[in-house]
């Protein structure tokens, strides 16, 4: 009950609470069961299960109830990815990173108690545009929260890498929240191989199997960047060979709509080495974000808004 009603409050950038999320070995009682839930209409339909419209019954509090099969998980070992994704979502707390509050088992399902995000998946709101893009304003202003949420992600040592708009959703105010984390936190190389088209986000030196850091995050913002400007990601190919020389050699091509400002961003984003990658903090200054970001979006990016007062105290 606690973890329902505390969502009311504004969130606060404090430090990761120790994780109080266990799947096994869980000593006190479960805070959940199935029962404290009024089940609604199906939401969507995951790879292991489904996600419905639920609601607590005692403070009718209106959540996304996620429902895993255990024997599916099992029979794709990823059980353990699931427990990295409770362990980090859970703790991560910003308006653009889909809150988890809790979860719960039974017999045969795994439950998650996610924060219920009402206009839905990215990817669609982007192929349902008129010309499958969105305006400039909005990606920049999309731009700027993300950059935030990574900004609190990356200070806790969370790299997301697997950014792209089927992980992203939207809330009510159109803000978007990054969903879908410990999945790509622990699992990009069973990714490859079992996702086809997936290698179109992946930066440089994870296609190369090098190894990596929280910078593929600002690559993968970087491309993100021109897939809603565009409408299809920049090393887009029918063969994934061509893709991958592609991403390896930063192949990158602007249609004539793209303006200078929007082709700055993506091409100091897109660098083939991470170390010459525009970091998170100059994109939120960047000017062509800044030009389009609005007054409410700038007043809800919470990391931003504190590391500035952190700079004018010092
Ligand atoms: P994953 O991406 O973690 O492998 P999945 O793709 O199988 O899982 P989800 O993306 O979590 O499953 O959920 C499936 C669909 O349900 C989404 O595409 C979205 O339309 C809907 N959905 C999921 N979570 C929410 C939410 N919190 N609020 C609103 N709709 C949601
Ligand atoms: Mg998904």
């Amino acid at each position: 009950m606690r973890d329902l009603q505390n969502v009311t409050k504004p969130m606060t950038t404090a430090p990761l609470a120790k994780p109080d999320v266990k799947l096994e070995n869980e000593r006190s009682k479960p805070k959940w069961t199935l029962e404290n839930f009024e089940i609604g209409r199906p939401l969507g339909k995951g790879k292991f299960g489904n996600v419905y419209l639920a609601r607590e019954r005692k403070s009718k509090f209106v959540v996304a109830l996620k429902v895993l099969f255990k024997s599916q998980l099992q029979k794709s070992h990823l059980e353990h990815q699931l427990r990295r994704e409770i362990e980090i979502q859970s703790h991560l707390r910003h308006p653009n990173i889909l809150r988890m509050y809790g979860y719960f088992f039974d017999e045969t399902r795994v439950y998650l108690i996610l924060e219920y995000a009402s206009k839905g998946e990215m990817y669609k709101f982007l192929m349902a545009q008129p010309l499958q893009r969105f305006e400039e304003p909005s990606v920049a202003n999309y731009m700027a929260q993300l950059a935030d949420a990574l900004m609190y992600c990356h200070a806790r040592k969370v790299i997301h890498r697997d950014i792209k708009p089927e992980n992203l959703l939207i809330g009510a105010n159109g803000d978007v929240k990054i969903a879908d984390f410990g999945w790509s936190v622990h699992a990009p190389s069973s990714r490859r191989t079992t996702m086809c088209g997936t290698l179109d986000y992946l930066a440089p030196e994870m296609v190369e199997g090098r190894s990596h850091d929280e910078r593929v995050d600002l690559w993968t913002l970087g491309i993100l960047c021109y897939e809603f400007l565009v409408g299809k990601p920049p090393f887009e190919e029918e063969k994934t060979d061509l893709t991958y020389k592609r991403i390896c050699s930063v192949d990158l091509r602007f249609p004539q709509h793209v303006t200078n400002g929007a082709r700055d961003i993506i091409s100091k984003l897109l660098k083939y080495q991470p170390e010459d990658r525009l970091d998170l903090k100059s994109i939120l200054h960047h000017e062509w974000v800044q030009q389009h970001l609005t007054s409410e979006v700038r007043s809800k990016l919470p990391y931003f808004q504190s590391q500035d007062q952190i700079q004018s105290e010092v």
